[in-house]
C-alpha cells in the first residue's frame, strides 16, 4: 500500500514538472513577442520624489503612473490633515507624460454645517489642477471619528453631497476602506501582511478593540456603493477581500459601478489556487486594473549614485515579479507565498494594464 502511494506520488510531482516544463517555454515565448509592446498604466503609485531615472525607467516600460495623494491626520493635532497633493502636482506638472493625478478625500471636520461646501470647492480646484480621481481612504471606519465619538463610516448621510458631486463631475471614486482581513487577526508570521503589521501596530485592528470590526466596515462599504450606483467606484487593494476572490466576485456581480485594483495584494492572490485566480481575472476582465503601491521617498540628493542604481533596480525587479505572476505560468514568490503565474491571456493583460484605466478615467 505505501509503495504504491509513493509511486503515485513520484508520478504527481514528475507529470506537474513536465507541465511547469512545457508552459515556461510557452511563456516565454509570449514573454518575448506581444507582451514586450504592452503599454501599462498604473493606478496606484507613490512617487513622492523625483529621480532622474524615472523618465527613461519608465519610457522603457512603455509605463504611465497615477500618484495617488497620501492624506493623513497629523500626529500632533488630528484635526489638521497632511497631504503630498502639492508635491504630486508639481511632480505631474514636470513630467505630464508620466503621471496623472489622485486627489483625495479625509472626513476631518465633518460635523461643521459647511464641511460638504468646502470640500465641494476643494476638489473643484484640484480637479481643475488634474485630478483624474478622488481617493478615500482606512480613516473612513478604523481612525477619524466625528464630535459625538464615533468612527465616520464611509456611507454616512453627511458625505452624500460630495459623491453628488463627483458623479456631477464624472469623477471616479478611489476607496481604500478597511483593511485585509489580517489586521482583524492575531500577527501570523506565515501572512502576507506580517510585515506591514509588524511596522505598522497602529492599522493592526486586533490590538484595538474599539475600532469597528471588519464586517462592520465592509457592510458600510457595500451600502455606500450600492447608494450610489451612478458614481464609479474603484475599490483599492482589490477591496480589502484580497484572502478571497469569491468574495470580491460576489460584490462585482451585486454592483456594476464597481471595480477593482490590486495594489499590494498580490500576496494574498498567490495563496489562492492560480486556476481559481486565473478564472476570476477571466470573468472580470473589464473591471480588474493594475496597481501597485510603489513609489519612493526621500530626496535624491540624499542618495549616492550607488543606492540610486539600487533603488531603480529594486523597482524594476518589484514590477517584473508582478508581471510574471500575470503573466507566465512560471514560479513566483510574493510577500513569502511561493505559486506559479496566472499567465493570461495578451487581450486580457491589455484590458487589465491599460484599457480598463483609460476607460474609467477617460485618459
Ligand atoms: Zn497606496
Amino acid at each position: 500500500m505505501r509503495a504504491i502511494f509513493l509511486f503515485f506520488i513520484i508520478f504527481v510531482l514528475f507529470s506537474c514538472k513536465q507541465k511547469n516544463a512545457n508552459d515556461e517555454t510557452g511563456a516565454e515565448t509570449k514573454a518575448t513577442t506581444e507582451l514586450d509592446e504592452i503599454e501599462i498604466i498604473d493606478v496606484h503609485t507613490h512617487f513622492h520624489n523625483d529621480r532622474n531615472y524615472l523618465n527613461d525607467f519608465m519610457k522603457e516600460r512603455k509605463m504611465k503612473t497615477v500618484l495617488v495623494d497620501v492624506a493623513k491626520h497629523n500626529v500632533s493635532d488630528s484635526a489638521k490633515v497632511k497631504r503630498s497633493w502639492k508635491d504630486y502636482v508639481a511632480l505631474a506638472n514636470k513630467h505630464p507624460n508620466l503621471f496623472w493625478l489622485c486627489s483625495s478625500l479625509m472626513g476631518v471636520g465633518i460635523d461643521t454645517p459647511d464641511f460638504a461646501e468646502k470640500e465641494i470647492a476643494r476638489l473643484r480646484k484640484e480637479i481643475a489642477e488634474g485630478a483624474k480621481m478622488v481617493k478615500v481612504w482606512k480613516n473612513f471606519g478604523m481612525v477619524t471619528k466625528d464630535k459625538s465619538d464615533k468612527y465616520i463610516q464611509i456611507d454616512d448621510p453627511r458625505l452624500q453631497p460630495i459623491w453628488d458631486f463627483l458623479k456631477e463631475q464624472n469623477i471616479p471614486v478611489m476607496a481604500h476602506i478597511a483593511e485585509p482581513l489580517q489586521a482583524w487577526r492575531p500577527l501570523n508570521p506565515n501572512s502576507p501582511h506580517f510585515g506591514y503589521y509588524s511596522d505598522h501596530p497602529e492599522y493592526h485592528a486586533f490590538n484595538f478593540p474599539k475600532i469597528p470590526s471588519y464586517e462592520t466596515i465592509i457592510a458600510a462599504r457595500d451600502n455606500w456603493i450600492a447608494n450610489n450606483p451612478d458614481l464609479q467606484i474603484l475599490c483599492a487593494h482589490v477591496g480589502s477581500m484580497s484572502h478571497d476572490v469569491d468574495m470580491v466576485a460576489e460584490r462585482l456581480d451585486k454592483y456594476p459601478n464597481m471595480k477593482v485594483e490590486l495594489a499590494a495584494r498580490f500576496g494574498d492572490l498567490a495563496t489562492q489556487e492560480s486556476e481559481k485566480v486565473r478564472a476570476f481575472f477571466e470573468k472580470y476582465q473589464d473591471r480588474i486594473l493594475f496597481g501597485t503601491d510603489f513609489g519612493n521617498s526621500g530626496d535624491q540628493a540624499n542618495l549616492d549614485s550607488e543606492e540610486l542604481a539600487a533603488e531603480r533596480e529594486e523597482l524594476a525587479s518589484d514590477y517584473d515579479r508582478l508581471h510574471t505572476y500575470l503573466s507566465t505560468s512560471d514560479s513566483v514568490l510574493i510577500r513569502g507565498q511561493a505559486n506559479v503565474g496566472l499567465s493570461l491571456p495578451t487581450d486580457v493583460l491589455k484590458k487589465i494594464y491599460v484599457t480598463n484605466a483609460t476607460d474609467l478615467l477617460k485618459l
